[in-house]
């Protein structure tokens, strides 16, 4: 939820206005549009800068003593910039506000015309800003005493700042839902419950399409269904679709998300971070977001967005190590490991979206362990088959601020997921390259489709705990909206 109730744009700083926010440069000098602070005593305020200098990204709170007004400086420095700076000084912003307990705020950007910062990089402290008020108080007794304050954005260029924050909005409510549905404990987020979160979403111009487990038996996603026998919550693939093209014949470029609402790791029983478990549908939750994004800026480009809904438990029917199932792409699967579920449910879902031919697909998955032991919580893992979608994920990781780094496919990987008795094995027994086998397995469902396959393990779960706190980042909705721009037609 937004903790702040209105945004407002102009080209002056409001009469009534508690805190001024300054943006400053390495060197301590003002860049903020000095047009704006003509009715301030900035001598005054400069020389405080001077005399208690503001470390390069540090947020320092002053007072005009002749207007009797807050300044909250910042320091941007331009030197050396990246996506993190821009946000964690957003983030700085928020809490500072909140701790002076301002009501009302006004930005005062620099002249894009006149300095070396651009509106991008604007909407990157706004995006450490936004996600840092997102707060998750659904289960407390007590709500807390959420104050609205009023922000107001004066620019010299007010068009162009607006155009690039209502963007910036559009993706920061797919992220709050990515991030509630991330937050959900799995006693309430089943993969029925998901579906009834979604159905709304209609009302964007969004078409809602949910296969329960007789269609996807009809569809024969035994994959998908094999996942979730062991669970007393039924299985779901959803389909949501945006018809943005011009051409309703143009093709989509498909988002897939793995949705384990829950994963126990079934009879391979997980022995550490249960507790975290219910975050595996974290793809699920980023592909969401993603089309509500979309659809919200409307973006000119066929788009399908499909879940795979599961949950990885123990009952009496689960599946076990060793059993060798089907998959709706007719190939066989020797399952060694229970807990490497999400491959196969993904491998159904990319077999359902290669019917819609698709002109490229993009899987998202919190999917291995391995990822973190190589990336962190810093970088997702990216595998892709294609040089051009690549390319376009790359451009998109830069625009978004959310960093990825291609791993290898290569076909002496692939020869470890083939298996003796069956077409192919859930996991590869020789040991080593976790990810990169886990992504070999989802290529041999990919056909001939260009298709990258996303590992958000380490970056949707307490990543960037300075912009996002603990638990969820809603990582990949920025990046898989800026990946669907990449489509649009020029
Ligand atoms: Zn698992």
């Amino acid at each position: 939820m937004h903790t702040f109730s209105t945004v407002h744009y102009s080209s002056k700083i409001p009469e009534h206005c508690q805190c001024i926010i300054l943006f400053i440069d390495h060197t301590n000098n003002i860049v903020s549009d000095h047009t704006l602070l003509t009715r301030f005593d900035s001598a005054d305020i400069l020389e405080q800068i001077t005399s208690l200098k503001i470390e390069s990204w540090e947020t320092l709170c002053l007072f005009c003593k002749q207007s009797n007004i807050a300044f909250l400086c910042v320091n941007l420095d331009a030197q050396c910039k990246t996506a993190k700076d821009y946000q964690t000084v957003g983030a700085k912003l928020f809490k500072k506000i909140k701790a002076h307990t301002f009501e009302s705020a006004a930005f005062c950007w620099p002249n894009v015309n006149e300095t070396q910062f651009n509106v991008d990089d604007f909407m990157m402290i706004m995006k450490g800003f936004l996600n840092a008020s997102y707060t998750f108080n659904r289960y407390k007794s007590e709500q807390a005493d959420n104050k609205h304050v009023d922000i107001q954005h004066c620019c010299a260029d007010i068009n162009q700042f607006k155009v690039a924050y209502e963007n910036l909005s559009a993706i920061t409510d797919g992220t709050f839902l990515a991030k509630d549905l991330m937050n959900e404990p799995a006693n309430i987020l089943t993969p029925i419950e998901f579906c009834n979160r979604i159905k709304d979403l209609d009302n964007l111009g969004l078409e809602i399409e949910i296969l329960d487990e007789a269609k996807c038996r009809k569809e024969k996603m035994f994959a998908l269904l094999s996942v979730g026998q062991g669970s007393a919550q039924p299985s779901r693939l959803a389909c949501v679709k945006w018809h943005g093209s011009k051409k309703k014949s143009d093709q989509p470029v498909a988002l897939i998300g793995k949705g384990v609402c829950f994963d126990s790791g079934g009879i391979n029983l997980k022995r550490a971070m249960l507790t975290e478990m219910k975050f595996d549908m974290g793809g699920a939750a980023a592909v969401i977001g993603a089309m509500v994004s979309i659809a919200k800026q409307k973006i000119p480009v066929n788009v399908i967005g499909i879940v795979a809904l599961t949950e990885n438990m123990t009952g009496s029917q689960a599946y076990r190590p060793s059993d060798i199932i089907s998959s709706r792409a007719g190939k066989s699967i020797e399952v060694l490991n229970t807990d490497a579920e999400g491959r196969l449910i993904l491998a159904d879902a990319m077999d359902y979206a290669t019917d819609f031919k698709p002109r490229a697909m993009i899987d998202v998955a919190t999917l291995t362990g391995a990822i973190i032991v190589a990336l962190g919580h810093e970088y997702a893992g990216v595998f892709c088959n294609e040089s051009d979608l690549s390319k376009k994920l790359n451009h998109a990781s830069d625009r978004s601020g959310e960093k990825v780094w291609q791993l290898p496919l290569d076909k002496e990987f692939d020869k470890l997921i083939d298996s003796p008795i069956a077409d192919c094995q859930n996991i590869s027994t020789t040991g080593g390259a976790g990810s990169i086998t886990a992504a070999q397995f989802l290529q041999r469902f990919a056909k001939d489709i260009p298709w990258a396959h996303i590992d958000i393990a380490g970056t949707a779960w307490n990543a960037a705990p300075e912009v996002h706190g603990k638990g969820p980042s809603g990582y990949g909705v920025n990046l898989l909206t800026e990946l669907v721009k990449e489509y649009v037609e020029e």
